[in-house]
C-alpha cells in the first residue's frame, strides 16, 4: 500500500506541476486520486523501491542511497534523518523521497592545532572554533568527534578554493594535536612532527569521509591552501605523498611529468624571472590549480605566501614562498593533472 501511495504522489507531483486541471484535481478531489490508484500507476511512473530506514540510539538514517546514483556526484553516502515533528501531523519519510539531493559536503581540509591534547580539546569545545573531528597525540585508537557531519563545524575562517568560499559551508573539517611551528635565529619557521600513530588515524579517518562523500582528490586539502595568506597548518611536515602513496588520498603530481617539466622550468626562472609577463602565467597557474589569487604580474606578498601555501603541501623540502624551478614544474605538472 506505501508503494502505491508513493507511485501516486510522484504521479501527483508531476502532474501538478504540468497542468492546470490536474492541480485542481489533487486539490479539491485528493481522496479520489488515492482511491484509484490503478489507472494512476498505469499511466506514468518508474515503480521505486521505498528507502529503508534504521534508528541507532534515537537517530534515524537510511540504510541505502536514495537519491540518483547514475549522476556523477557525491550521492553515494547517506546520513543521518533530521525531520520536523508538527504538532498534530506526522512527517512521512519514506514515501516520497527525491532523487534530487546530494551532500553538502565537498571538501575535507586538515588543520593543526597549536595545542596540546587538553588544551585542543579545551579550545575546540567551548571557544569560538571547532572542527567536527579531533586526531589526538596520545597513541591511543581514539578520534573524537565534536561536531555532527550534517553540521558545519567553524574550522576554515575566511577561505576559498576554485569557485567556492566560505568553505566553513561545504567542508568536513578534521583538526590534529600538533605544536606548530617556532621561528629560528634568522626567523625560519621549524615544524613539529607528527606521530606516525597520528598519520594512520587521519588517514583511515579521511579514507571514510571521502569515500562515503566521493570528495574528489582536488578538493582534500590544507587550511594553507584555502587561506594561504593567513594559515600554515597542518605544514610542510603532513606527509600528503604518504597519504596519496598508501591510501589514495589526495592529490599528488606525476614525477615523470615534472622532470620532463623541469627544463623548460629552470629556463623560465634563469632568464624570465623578473618579467611581469612570466609572474602573471606563474600567477595564472596557481589560480588555475584552485589558490585564490589575482593575477597582478608582481611577485607581490600574496603570491609569495600562496607559493609557501603550494610549497609545503608538494614540496615539503623548501617553503620560502620562492618560484624556483621544481615548484613551478611541479605546479604544473599538477594542473596537467587536475586542472579544471
Ligand atoms: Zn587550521
Amino acid at each position: 500500500m506505501r508503494k502505491t501511495l508513493y507511485i501516486i504522489g510522484l504521479s501527483t507531483l508531476v502532474f501538478s506541476c504540468t497542468s492546470q486541471k490536474n492541480i485542481k484535481k489533487t486539490t479539491y478531489r485528493p481522496k479520489t486520486v488515492t482511491s484509484q490508484p490503478k489507472s494512476v500507476t498505469k499511466t506514468d511512473s518508474v515503480e521505486k523501491p521505498k528507502p529503508k530506514i534504521t534508528n541507532e540510539h534515537g537517530v534515524e538514517f537510511f540504510t541505502t542511497n536514495i537519491a540518483d546514483a547514475t549522476k556523477n556526484d557525491n550521492t553515494i553516502s547517506y546520513g543521518s534523518i533530521v525531520s520536523a515533528k508538527p504538532a498534530g501531523y506526522k512527517v512521512v519519510k519514506t514515501h516520497f523521497p527525491a532523487i534530487a539531493q546530494n551532500f553538502r559536503q565537498k571538501y575535507l581540509i586538515l588543520h593543526y592545532t597549536v595545542l596540546p591534547d587538553d588544551k585542543s580539546v579545551e579550545v575546540l569545545t567551548q571557544q569560538s572554533v571547532s572542527a567536527h573531528y579531533l586526531v589526538n597525540n596520545l597513541g591511543d585508537n581514539e578520534i573524537y568527534q565534536l561536531v555532527d557531519e550534517n553540521k558545519r563545524s567553524y574550522h576554515a575562517g575566511v577561505s576559498a578554493w576554485r569557485s567556492d568560499k566560505n568553505l566553513n559551508d561545504t567542508s568536513i573539517g578534521i583538526e590534529i594535536v600538533n605544536m606548530g611551528y617556532t621561528a629560528d635565529a634568522t626567523g625560519a619557521k621549524i615544524f613539529q612532527p607528527f606521530s606516525d600513530e597520528q598519520v594512520k588515524k587521519v588517514a583511515a579517518l579521511a579514507k571514510d569521509i571521502v569515500t562515503r562523500y566521493q570528495i574528489p582528490a582536488t578538493n582534500v586539502l590544507a587550511h594553507s591552501d584555502i587561506a594561504p595568506t593567513r594559515k600554515q597548518d597542518p605544514g610542510p611536515l603532513f606527509p600528503w605523498k604518504k597519504l596519496y602513496d598508501e591510501y589514495q588520498i589526495g592529490m599528488w603530481y606525476d614525477e615523470a611529468a615534472k622532470q620532463t617539466l623541469l627544463t623548460t622550468a629552470q629556463t623560465d626562472i634563469s632568464t624570465r624571472y623578473n618579467e611581469p609577463a612570466f609572474i602573471f602565467l606563474a600567477q595564472t597557474a596557481l589560480q588555475k590549480f584552485g589558490y585564490d589569487i589575482q593575477p597582478s604580474g608582481k611577485w607581490d606578498d600574496v603570491t609569495k605566501k600562496t607559493i609557501e601555501a603550494l610549497q609545503y603541501h608538494f614540496r615539503p623540502q623548501n617553503y620560502d614562498g620562492i618560484m624556483d624551478a621544481e615548484t613551478w614544474a611541479i605546479l604544473q605538472a599538477l594542473n596537467q593533472k587536475y586542472s579544471k
